[in-house]
């Protein structure tokens, strides 16, 4: 209690609707003493302003720095200019930070490499691989994105494989899909019935970066909750009040289940393409389903983006599944400069040291965010103590290999 002392905060309570009521009579033999009794009138507390601090003394473990040198293949320091009904319209990019702003943080945190994943196309992945990558190969990658804004035109499939290919020359080094496919992008770009993720317009695409040996970095659906209702058992009630816009709830939204199968069915009909299945498989609620999509496609890594809370909470499944797929799964953070709606990816000192105090300690009950109040859902999390050869596999070496980062 902060502030004031127990005197003053009673007095408060009283105002607020207690009681103090004497206890009458001596107590019996063998009895307590009786105390006093508060009758307390129960108050209100509208959930959005309940901040509890857990009592528990437990040890909390700071990690300024990661063990073993990161490559962080997940982040956003540029982003499309342009959208439409979550649509990227045009080429061009908004620069979200400086290569130097962003270098001193990578120094201090011991991150070597970082992804810069939506670098857009044409003349805006130019500017973005000039910018980061040519400036600094050995601290940036960017890759290129679709041109979605092209599907209706015709001849798309083709000329889609051509800019995959035109993509690297430029000297992308990977392609990003964003959940665009699937739950935005339509026959009429913005329009008109959405265009499934297993459409085989998109082969020509997805064997372009087969060819070119472009890992894909791949966003589909979103968490379960956000396709379910939003109402008081919503787990992340909070955070799609304070989103509307990311429930596919309802409309004509494929559920989340549909929008994995439509992927697997891809992934089957393209078996030499490297797919990173961000946000830990795009499913981190369900670890069992993830298990069985890495087993059946030998292509398919995962990377932890935005998603430690999800795996936190479950720290002896996810401790088990990070032993039995250790060579699968790749550091990543979602990291964007700026910004203050998602707390739980803003690009800073913070969101790093939480990532590290996951992965290499056992403390307990902790932030999964640098939020006051936890964004993703009600709960903390618990470390999952790798050791050392899975820490260096899931900080850089899968990464490396996937990349193809020569050390
Ligand atoms: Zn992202």
């Amino acid at each position: 209690m902060s502030g004031i002392n127990r005197r003053q905060w009673l007095r408060r309570l009283g105002t607020a609707g207690v009681a103090t009521v004497a206890a009458t009579g001596s107590p019996g033999k063998g009895q307590e003493p009786t105390r006093p009794t508060q009758v307390v009138k129960r108050e209100r507390l509208a959930l959005e302003d309940f901040q509890p601090k857990s009592m528990l003394h437990v040890s909390e473990t700071k990690v300024l720095r990661s063990r073993f040198p990161v490559i962080d293949v997940h982040t956003h320091l540029t982003i499309w200019a342009r959208v439409k009904n979550g649509v990227t319209l045009g080429e061009e990019i908004k620069v979200l930070a400086s290569p130097d702003e962003v270098l001193h943080l990578m120094d201090q945190k011991n991150i070597r490499l970082m992804v810069n994943l939506t670098g857009n196309r044409g003349k805006g992945l130019e500017e973005a691989i000039q910018r980061f990558q040519r400036a600094h190969p050995d601290r940036f990658m960017v890759f290129a994105e679709p041109g979605w804004d092209h599907f209706d035109h015709p001849g798309y499939p083709r000329w889609q494989a051509d800019e995959i290919a035109r993509a690297h020359q430029a000297g992308a080094k990977g392609l990003k899909v964003v959940k665009t496919l699937g739950l935005y992008l339509r026959e009429q770009v913005t329009s008109g019935p959405l265009v499934k993720i297993d459409d085989p317009r998109f082969d020509l695409m997805w064997e372009a970066c087969a060819a070119s040996k472009m890992p894909v970095a791949i966003h589909i659906s979103d968490p379960e909750a956000f396709f379910l209702t939003i109402d008081r058992f919503n787990e992340r009630f909070e955070e799609l009040n304070n989103h509307p816009d990311w429930s596919f709830h309802d409309r004509d939204f494929p559920s989340n289940r549909e929008l994995l199968e439509a992927r697997n069915r891809m992934f089957t009909r393209h078996p030499k393409v490297q797919f990173i299945t961000l946000h830990f498989g795009n499913n981190a609620e369900n670890l069992v389903n993830v298990a069985e999509c890495l087993d059946r496609f030998p292509n398919m890594y995962v990377d932890l983006a935005a998603r430690i809370g999800e795996l936190g909470r479950q720290p002896r499944t996810a401790r088990k599944f990070f032993e039995k797929y250790q060579d699968r799964i790749m550091f990543g953070t979602d990291a964007v400069p700026n910004g203050t709606s998602t707390p739980q990816q803003i690009l800073s000192a913070k969101l790093y040291e939480i990532y590290y105090r996951f992965l290499e300690t056992e403390d307990e009950y902790f932030d999964y965010a640098p939020a006051p109040k936890p964004p993703q859902g009600r709960w903390q999390i618990y470390g999952l103590g790798l050791p050392e050869a899975i820490l260096r596999k899931v900080y850089y070496e899968n990464a490396e290999r996937v990349l193809r980062i020569v050390a």
